[in-house]
């Protein structure tokens, strides 16, 4: 999908989160600026403690202390109209009471998210019916009865066999991968405009994965919802997604549609990434590049360009002192380096 020929469903402007620990400050999203469009699936990747879940939870308010947003804009477009028959104007998530109703009815009815442990978001001591048909009254002006049927209905959709006898059960009582099938079924069962997915299949086998992959796929063409999806598999996005932004050290530091992504990506460390998957047609035996150097420590980011003591293009004099600017490169790819000002 190119990128400018669908409406803006969520913004996220100057979007900065910290983490006050008693050892510094490490700020875990630092100036994030991202679009997402309505039904567009924007994968976000990154090595571990690169931001990318710490900056879906900051759009929904739900950062873990001690972690805080210190400033930024998340703008969501909500499709509703108001009740005077006006177009809703677009709302700004992080100037919402997080406590407050607003913010509760678009969690859940307009962005869910689902987790790559189930267990985040279903209760142990509840079975999936009752969590499920609450989920779906505290949303919709449905009956209860009403509520169990399209429970059911949802459950049947992501592929789970004897959906009303499910409903019955505990989470626990069933595998890994019927569990995140559950909790895709919750997390759709309001029909979200927005489905954020962090990790939702890196605990599962490859066989599950794949089943799961197909499904949020197809559900995303019948329901038309946008995917956020977070994950640190490159394979996964090659499968799932049309829009890839590349995050290193809490910033974004190339973003682009997919296919450019890996036929001609720019930034030194998505290059790096790329090189660290395997490739069809490699020679049998062949090892795979690792990408040099580790994660900086959070709370002493390395100067200039963050990548600097990793990147096998650095600039001496340039890379290590000056902090490179978001440039880009043709419309639609945007990349962080020194290489292409
Ligand atoms: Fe490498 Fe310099 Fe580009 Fe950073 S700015 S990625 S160090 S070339």
């Amino acid at each position: 999908m190119n990128e400018n020929n669908q409406e803006p469903l969520l913004e996220v402007v100057g979007l900065n989160t910290h983490f006050f620990l008693e050892e510094g400050v490490v700020k875990a999203v630092d100036g994030v600026n991202l679009t997402i469009r309505r039904g567009q699936t924007v994968g976000i990747v990154g090595e571990s403690g690169c931001g990318k879940s710490v900056t879906a939870r900051s759009i929904l308010g739900i950062v873990p202390s001690p972690g805080k947003t210190v400033s930024g804009e998340v703008i969501f477009y909500d499709e509703e109209t108001a009740p005077n028959g006006e177009s809703k104007q677009p709302v700004n998530l992080l100037e919402l009471d997080p406590k407050g109703k607003e913010i509760r009815r678009i969690r859940g009815k307009k962005i869910s998210m689902i987790f790559q442990e189930p267990m985040t978001s279903l209760s142990p001591v509840h079975k999936i019916g009752s969590q499920i048909i609450e989920t779906i009254i505290l949303h919709q002006k449905l009956s209860k009865a009403q509520a169990r049927e399209q429970a059911a209905e949802i459950l049947g959709r992501v592929g789970l066999s004897q959906p009303f006898e499910l409903l019955n059960r505990y989470p626990h009582e069933l595998s890994g991968g019927m569990r995140q099938r559950v909790m895709i079924a919750m997390a759709l069962s309001c029909h979200p405009s927005l489905l954020i997915a962090d990790e939702p299949t890196t605990a599962l086998d490859v066989t599950t994965e794949a089943q799961i992959l197909r499904l949020m796929r197809s559900l995303q063409a019948e329901l038309g919802m946008a995917i956020m999806y977070i994950t640190h598999n490159l394979g996964v996005v090659a499968q799932m997604t049309d829009y890839v932004i590349v995050m290193y050290l809490g910033k974004v530091v190339e973003e682009t549609d997919v296919d450019t992504l890996f036929f001609d990506p720019k930034h030194p460390y998505t290059k790096a990434l790329l090189r660290s998957i395997p490739r069809l047609g490699a020679s049998q035996g062949q090892p795979l590049e690792v990408i040099h150097g580790s994660v900086p420590d959070p709370y002493n980011k390395p100067s200039g360009c963050p990548f600097h003591p990793r990147c096998p293009e650095r600039i001496e004099g340039v890379c290590n002192t000056q902090v490179p600017e978001v440039i880009e490169v043709k419309p639609g790819h945007r990349v962080r380096c020194h290489l292409y000002v």
